[in-house]
């Protein structure tokens, strides 16, 4: 693995760590001898910190300490442990991490662990040694006889005695009474420290057959020759507990040909396969049509040549933009280079992996949320030590270490699963194009609608554009229509759910025997608990927030804190018990579909349905053969999925989207509509769109149902610029957040005034503090300032100045969230 040369001095005394903690600076220790030689740059180091012990990164080996850090060389503490002789972050990842902690503002150490397998060091254990005064006390009564007495003389005869050992021995309660007296007592002290790699490989007992030419006439008797034939039939080496089940047999006819050297019993790495035994298609014999081999080509050679190059793919939803990325990356092998994939959280339908392992086999590694972290770990070996060199994956994937990484695709670049929701915040799509860019790579980034930044980037000439105007074999786009509601309404004289259009619709469409996908636009906030008295909604006691109304459980939720309880009957506010429930959940859409057509097989796809693990997996996968008829769910239905059966796409509600107070609505809607328009109709049969709506004149919706994206983009584009959002200045946001209403005022007063006087030339326009749309998570008041500028340096300066004037004005640092390009100001 590609690690920086260290030009080696005579013997390395110091190594400078990054440390996964919220404070942007890095630490230096001392090395012991032992491991001055061994460690290199990108090795996790234990070392201490404060009463802790935690995991940290080898960044660089001054020979000599900064004299500007006017550090005392007697408190500079040794490192502990070198956790890893080969180190797992090599120079290209520490790059790109450091360029990252730099834009983002975050921590450099926090990054690097981003960077790593989620799991990878999160245990603890706590550490036990005597003190002075228990050695007295040792000594005075070492008569006595005490469990207490036990566990100290035990703590005295080893040196750092972990907890668990103790609650081993004593019991659990016991053990923790007693080591909390003595820690009380002064007898004790105790520390934590970060333990290493929790995650182990995988170890199986196997099977292999030695003597391969064991003769038919030898004396076996008929179970010993079933697990021969077993063996020879794979290869030879089969898992101990798969020849069990494969030869119908018990452990001893195989230990009786262990003991007769016919066979060897051992013991084998398996590496945690997330499609180990899944039945994978044909691979497609597709010949691509001219813009598809153009766009290829164009991408190819930008591969080949080995520099840097950047291509916004704009192509219709079903025009092979994904047969593109396949053979591009299938170009990349053959020129020996890697290539790194990533998709949206949701597009890693299990259809997709399967035909990335039957197209590259063993070379493709997958990387998203739903592996186990042993799993995520093999993977990520497989890719650290080459194997590998094709890897999908989703945001976190960014940080993937290929080897000798050619070409990037982003695939559905403008989707918001890229930006990374908690500290640190990175979007990974901008990392990828800073990764193409280190590693003189190419980097493509594909959508049907992409994010306006891209859009303007292209047209700005920073991204060649390269188009796939047609669908494939000039299939027609999915005719899309509006259904006033309020229409509907006027109609009815009631509010209906499903209007009688889109009933119609559902009825035709399954008469033929098509599919359909019914659509809400988002879970959560649909459905909730009211009171008709005094008109007060139920809302979570720490966040202030709607709980969500779940009818099977009966229960309400908190989307935020995850509180929950049962659905009370009276208002908590007025007492009345007239109660409703307003608004539809999922739920509640399957409920009403299954009661209007009790003929059709209906499947639910919702974050309820993706917690149980496999469960949307299969849903999926039966629907594409055509064991269920519809699908009901929310937008995660929207994205990547090539259903060729589906003809009909109904969007319930499509308003709560544009309803939201953040400057990116319209364009998340218009995106969320095209994309669902791309859902129908991609196979031969052509597809209808009815999307249900309040706001019928909206320029989002319109333009969705025309299909026009630089319709869309010139209108959105010019209401960016006129009111100075992205991509037209450059935005930071700042959450102060406290317990406290009055600490989280002064707290952002003092930031604020901090900001101003940083701002003296005006650069800069800062807003607020105000409420946070919401207001309180988690028992936290939430006040927000915003920061814009046409200069992203000023920005930048502005902010580091002026939380370092709060800090110094009394502002407590780790009140401060600070967000640079948030992806919405919600
Ligand atoms: P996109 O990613 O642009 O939405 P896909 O790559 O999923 O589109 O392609 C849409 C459908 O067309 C898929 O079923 C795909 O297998 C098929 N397809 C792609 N390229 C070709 C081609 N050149 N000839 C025939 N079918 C193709
Ligand atoms: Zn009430
Ligand atoms: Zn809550």
């Amino acid at each position: 693995m590609p690690v920086p040369e260290q030009s080696e001095p005579e013997v390395r005394q110091y190594v400078e760590v990054a440390l996964p903690i919220p404070v942007r600076k890095n630490f230096t220790y001392r090395l012991p001898a032992r491991l001055s030689e061994q460690i290199k740059v990108g090795a996790r180091v234990l070392v201490p910190f404060g009463k802790r012990f935690i995991t940290g990164y080898a960044l660089s080996f001054p020979d000599k300490l900064k004299e500007s850090l006017e550090m005392d060389p007697a408190s500079i503490k040794d490192v502990v442990e070198l956790i890893d002789a080969d180190p797992l972050i090599n120079g290209e990842i520490l790059r790109l991490a450091e360029w990252a902690a730099e834009y983002y503002s975050a921590s450099f150490g926090e990054m690097l662990k981003a960077s790593l397998p989620a799991g990878i060091n999160s245990g603890t254990e706590q550490l036990l040694t005597i003190a002075e005064a228990g050695r007295r006390s040792l000594s005075n009564d070492s008569a006595r006889k005490s469990a207490k007495a036990d566990i100290l003389a035990k703590i005295a005869s080893a040196n750092d005695l972990d907890l668990k050992q103790l609650t081993d021995e004593f019991g659990d309660a016991k053990a923790r009474r007693s080591v909390r007296d003595l820690i009380n007592a002064g007898m004790v002290t105790s520390s934590t420290r970060s333990v290493p790699a929790p995650i182990k490989s995988k170890r199986r007992k196997a099977v292999r057959l030695l003597d391969t030419d064991v003769a038919a006439d030898s004396p076996l008797n008929d179970r010993q020759k079933r697990v021969v034939e077993v063996l020879r039939a794979h290869q030879g080496t089969m898992l101990f507990a798969e020849l069990l089940g494969a030869a119908d047999t018990g452990a001893s006819p195989i230990s009786t040909l262990e003991k007769r050297g016919i066979v060897e019993v051992f013991v084998q790495e398996v590496l945690r396969d997330p499609l180990k035994d899944v039945e994978l298609p044909a691979p497609l014999d597709l010949k691509l049509n001219a813009e598809q081999a153009f766009v290829l080509s164009e991408i190819t050679n930008a591969v080949r040549h080995g520099e840097y190059r950047g291509f916004l793919l704009h192509g219709v939803t079903g025009s092979g933009k994904t047969e593109v990325y396949i053979r591009a990356m299938q170009q990349a092998l053959a020129l020996g280079k890697g290539s790194l994939m990533l998709v949206p959280e949701i597009a890693l339908t299990p259809i997709f992996s399967r035909r990335l392992k039957a197209v590259f086999g063993d070379e493709v590694a997958i990387l998203h949320s739903n592996l186990s972290p042993g799993e995520r770990y093999d993977e990520w070996r497989r890719i650290h030590s080459g194997d590998a060199r094709i890897v999908i994956g989703t945001r976190s994937a960014i940080f993937a270490p290929i080897v000798n990484l050619g070409l990037i695709v982003i695939d559905e670049e403008h989707d918001t699963s890229y930006r990374q929701s908690e500290s640190p915040f990175y979007n990974a799509r901008d990392l990828g194009v800073v990764r193409a860019n280190h590693a003189r790579a190419a980097i493509v980034l594909g959508s049907a609608t992409p994010s306006l930044e891209t859009f303007h980037n292209a047209r700005a000439g920073k991204y060649q554009y390269l188009q796939l105007q047609n669908r494939i074999g000039d299939r027609p786009m999915a005719t899309a229509e509006l259904i006033d509601m309020r229409e509907v309404f006027k109609r009815a004289g009631k509010d209906l759910v499903i209007s009688p259009q889109l009933i119609d619709a559902i009825r035709e469409t399954h008469a033929k025997g098509e599919q359909s996908i019914i659509l809400l636009n988002r879970r959560g906030f649909s459905s909730f608990v009211m009171c008709r008295s005094c008109g007060e909604t139920l809302r979570c006691q720490n966040c202030d927030i709607t709980l969500t109304y779940h009818k099977r459980e009966n229960r309400v939720t908190c989307h935020y804190c995850n509180y929950s309880t049962v659905t009370p009957r009276a208002c908590p506010f007025c007492e009345s018990e007239f109660l409703y429930f307003v608004g539809q959940g999922t739920e509640q859409i399957e409920a009403l579909l299954e009661k209007q057509f009790p003929n059709l097989r209906i499947a639910r796809v919702d974050r309820d349905t993706m917690k149980k693990k496999g469960l949307i997996d299969r849903t999926l996968l039966s629907f594409d053969r055509g064991e269920i008829d519809m699908l009901v769910g929310t937008q995660m239905l929207a994205k990547g999925h090539d259903f060729h059966n589906v003809t009909l796409v109904g969007v319930i509600s499509v308003d709560i989207g544009l309803g939201l107070p953040d400057f990116r609505s319209a364009e998340r809607t218009f995106q969320l509509l095209t994309q669902v328009a791309g859902r129908a109709g991609r196979g031969t049969l052509r597809g209808r769109v009815l999307i249900q709506t309040y706001h019928p004149e909206h320029y989002a919706l319109r333009y969705a149902v025309e299909q026009n994206y630089e319709k869309f983009y010139d209108h959105e584009i010019r209401f960016r610029e006129r009111m100075s959002y992205p991509p037209f200045v450059a935005l930071a946001s700042v959450l102060i957040k406290h317990p406290d209403l009055a600490k989280a005022q002064r707290y952002a007063d003092i930031l604020k005034i901090g900001l101003d006087q940083a701002n003296s030339e005006g650069k800069v326009r800062i807003l607020g503090p105000a409420f946070a749309s919401i207001a309180r998570i988690k028992n936290e008041f939430r006040l927000q300032i915003i920061l814009k500028s046409t200069s992203r340096k000023f920005l930048r300066t502005v902010l580091d100045q002026g939380l370092r004037q709060a800090e110094v004005s009394g502002g407590d640092p780790r009140r401060y969230t600070l967000e640079i390009d948030p992806i919405s100001l919600m």
